[in-house]
């Protein structure tokens, strides 16, 4: 199991934490004050990914799975978890979850053992039995495999092979598991280039505090959070996710907000084939009120750092902050219309 795997693991409590939203790809822009009549779309400067790194994240499902999707998600991060079966087995919910935040389910074995002392049947076995959990769960057939405490040999890799599962180690270490800082953490992962995949875990809260500046250091390099290939083991572009779409018309541009109101930016940071993830940012108010509209049938199957209420229709979301910062976001349900993204109606202080 993971709590047993190269060195102690602290028990680690979630929380809140302020987090900046850093990855503007297409973002609509719209300021709007609390008189509500002045909207303004601005696009703008897109991301640009002058290649990709694969962010892993081992052991899991773990308890606190759901606050690491939330920084992921917060920070616009598609990660590849590599699960332990018995975990998923016992948590089918949280690997459903990795799943809808847009991340990549792979194969860390049953309960972590050290796997090059098996024989080929115990290695078919072990290797069978975590797909099956993990496709049982989420619907997805691994298609990578990383071995516990990255140990392998010949047999092992066959039998991998043999079940369609790419084997994948790591280019970098991120010493999560290690005991390392926050810091440290962070200077690890400046060392990735293109095409390669760092090592953390699931469960470890340096390694959650650490993603937003993980992901700065990426960005300020124009490298982009990518898929592992299954025929290489490299990270690549993510496929399934087409790039985000021209913002729709939010109305006639006018005039600045009036004072004693608040500016809300909104940013679309993953479009996936069915949902997309919103990231809004409020200036000029550290308590404020965000009126977000959605298209029908669009709707919302997840918020984060906020405080939602919906009107009777269930397509109006009133957002309050709640001491999780300026920046708050959701995931919104497609239901067959791709185009249309959120209207935001108003921004309003205290
Ligand atoms: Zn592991």
């Amino acid at each position: 199991m993971y709590a047993s795997i190269r060195g102690s693991r602290r028990p680690s409590t979630p929380r809140k934490s302020r987090l900046t939203f850093r990855l503007a790809v297409l973002a609509s822009t719209v300021a709007l004050g609390a008189a509500g009549l002045a909207v303004a779309a601005t696009p703008s400067s897109a991301a640009t990914c002058n290649g990709y790194v694969g962010l892993t994240f081992d052991d899991g499902p773990t308890g606190s799975t759901s606050a690491l999707l939330s920084v992921l998600r917060a920070n616009g991060v598609r990660a590849t978890m590599f699960n332990v079966g018995q975990n998923v087995q016992n948590n089918q919910s949280a690997a459903r979850a990795q799943v809808d935040a847009g991340m990549w389910v792979a194969n860390h074995s049953w309960n972590h053992a050290h796997m090059t002392s098996m024989n080929q049947s115990q290695m078919q076995s072990d290797l069978s039995q975590t797909n099956s959990a993990i496709q049982a769960a989420t619907g997805i057939r691994p298609q990578l495999f990383r071995p516990p405490y990255g140990e392998t040999n010949s047999t092992l890799q066959s039998v991998a092979s043999s079940l369609g599962l790419r084997q994948v180690i790591w280019d970098v270490d991120s010493q999560d598991w290690n005991g390392a800082s926050v810091s440290q953490i962070v200077s690890n992962a400046s060392r990735l280039q293109d095409g390669q995949v760092i090592l953390m875990h699931d469960g470890i809260q340096n390694t959650r505090d650490a993603i937003p500046q993980i992901m700065a250091n990426l960005t300020s390099r124009n490298l982009c959070p990518g898929m592992i290939s299954p025929s290489t083991g490299r990270a690549v572009a993510p496929d399934g996710t087409p790039p985000p779409t021209t913002p729709p018309p939010t109305g006639t541009p006018t005039t600045p907000p009036p004072s004693g109101g608040c500016t809300a930016t909104a940013t679309t940071p993953n479009v996936w084939g069915d949902r997309y993830n919103t990231s809004v940012t409020v200036q000029g108010a550290s308590n404020w009120t965000v009126v977000v509209a959605l298209t029908p049938p669009q709707r919302v199957s997840t918020t984060w750092n906020g405080s939602p209420s919906w009107d009777s229709t269930g397509y109006v979301m009133t957002m309050r902050s709640n001491g999780s910062g300026n920046t708050f976001g959701f995931t919104t349900m497609m239901n067959g219309n791709s185009g249309a993204r959120p209207q935001i109606r108003s921004c309003t202080a205290g």
